[in-house]
């Protein structure tokens, strides 16, 4: 099924994105995990994409599992960083043969490893989008970025390239991370001023451990409101205690938002099946 039908129903809609092993002698650990998530059956599932095609095969093999063994709706990343237009063809067929419908187009970062020059064949998402939709069968997601992108000179610009983005045929954006949902409120009221009408669909990322604040900080550059630093200060060092609270406070964001008229939310899983258990939990009487 295509992910633009699961939008167009009337619920409230909670998805999961898991990532694949990089390297593959921990196959079967990572596909467990992934598979345990599969089995709470959320709407919809996306499986990322190694920078640069490093995982490919194996963000595959996942996505393919978890549609065909768990009856899940799932979604592919796919990167065109450092890709030949020839290779995303061949990706896109492969997808294809793997009954996947649903592929989240994303530019990428250039790999750490990468010689030469990443972007010949394609500079920006916006161009494999255009591709993706030509080859056909396929509905498109891309992302975007509540508190800017990284490389943005300023956020009107970013929106105004994320429009070019809609336009060339993404049907939805999913959201990078956010810890203050005002972040997202806001960012949404300038992207429908922009005249942007796909669903935007909130990016919820539950911190269980200080060093995944640490990382995504250092990543994506993300606002950490003071009432969330000082629950990781408190309990950062009781592992168990910060799971609680790191889905707690996940849970209260989604509950703001539902609260808020958002009725699609994806969340972060971090292939940690307990964690979005709990937060679905959390949520059985209000989804
Ligand atoms: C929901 C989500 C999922 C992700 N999944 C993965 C994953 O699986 N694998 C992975 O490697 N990375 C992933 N990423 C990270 C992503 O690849 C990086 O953030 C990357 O730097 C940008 O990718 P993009 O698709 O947003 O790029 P783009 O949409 O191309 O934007 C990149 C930059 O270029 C600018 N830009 C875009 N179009 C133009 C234009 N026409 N002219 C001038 N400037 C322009 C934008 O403003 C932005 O600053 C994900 C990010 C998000 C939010």
């Amino acid at each position: 099924m295509q992910v633009s039908e699961i939008l167009r129903r009337n619920d409230v809609t909670l998805s999961f994105e898991v990532f694949p092993p990089k390297v593959t002698s921990n196959f079967e650990a990572v596909q467990r995990a992934a598979y345990d998530v599969a089995k709470l059956q959320p709407s919809y599932m996306s499986v990322t994409y190694g920078a640069g095609g490093s995982t490919r095969g194996n963000t595959l093999k996942i996505a393919r599992g978890i549609q065909q063994e768990h009856g899940v709706t799932t979604i592919t990343h796919l990167t065109c960083v450092g890709a030949t237009k020839e290779g995303i063809r061949q990706a896109l067929a492969d997808m294809k043969e793997a009954g996947i419908e649903n592929v989240l187009a994303l530019r990428g970062d250039r790999p750490k490893d990468f010689e030469g020059e990443p972007f010949t064949d394609y500079r920006y998402a916006s161009e494999l989008v255009e591709d993706i939709r030509a080859f056909g069968g396929m509905c498109i997601g891309g992302a975007c970025y509540p508190e800017g992108h990284v490389e943005s000179e300023n956020t009107q610009e970013d929106i105004r390239n994320l429009k070019k983005k809609v336009e060339a045929g993404c049907e939805y954006l999913t959201t990078q991370m956010f810890f203050d949902n005002n972040i997202f409120y806001n960012f949404l009221c300038r992207v429908r001023e922009a005249g942007i009408d796909v669903p935007v669909i909130p990016g919820i990322m539950p911190i269980t451990r200080p060093v995944q604040l640490q990382n995504a900080v250092k990543l994506s550059g993300c606002n950490v409101p003071m009432r969330f630093r000082s629950i990781v200060d408190c309990f950062g060092t009781k592992p168990e205690a910060m799971q609680q609270a790191g889905i707690i406070y996940a849970t209260d964001q989604i509950i703001d938002l539902i609260a808020n008229g958002i009725k699609h939310i994806h969340v972060y899983s971090m292939n940690k099946p307990e964690v979005v258990k709990g937060i679905q939990e959390s949520l059985s009487r209000i989804i």
